[in-house]
């Protein structure tokens, strides 16, 4: 669920610049950052600043700021002049999630190929 900074959480510790990251983008809800070992030329994490483990922990209250996450990877991708890009969400392990605080993939640079390539 949406709440305070959880101790465990890698994603939480950027947030509170406890684990470095490169920063691209933040708000007062929102932060962007690269991606430690990126997919592609471009690969940026958007992530809500509360804790939000998966998107099935989101809640109708929430659509604002999945809004705000969607608006953000358009803004990373304009800045940087990408024609096209892919945002992706893993959900649960079982569709690849690894880090359990909800995060948009910002991915460009490179041709994508069907769903996942
Ligand atoms: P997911 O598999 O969707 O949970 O994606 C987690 C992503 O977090 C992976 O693409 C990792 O490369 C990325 N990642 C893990 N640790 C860090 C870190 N310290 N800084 C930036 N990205 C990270
Ligand atoms: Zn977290």
């Amino acid at each position: 669920m949406a709440n305070a900074a959880e101790p465990d959480c890698l994603f939480c510790k950027i947030v509170a610049g406890k684990v470095p990251s490169d920063r691209a983008y933040e708000d007062d809800a929102i932060l962007a950052f690269k991606d430690i070992h990126p997919q592609a030329p471009f690969h940026w994490l958007v992530i809500p600043k509360v804790h939000i483990a998966t998107l099935n922990d989101f809640d109708p209250e929430h659509a604002g700021l999945i809004g705000t996450l969607l608006l953000t990877a358009k803004r990373l991708a304009s800045d940087h002049g990408l024609a096209g890009y892919r945002v992706a969400m893993n959900v649960n392990r079982e569709g690849g999630q690894v880090v359990f605080h909800v995060h948009l993939h910002v991915i460009g640079g490179r041709q994508m190929k069907g769903a996942l390539g």
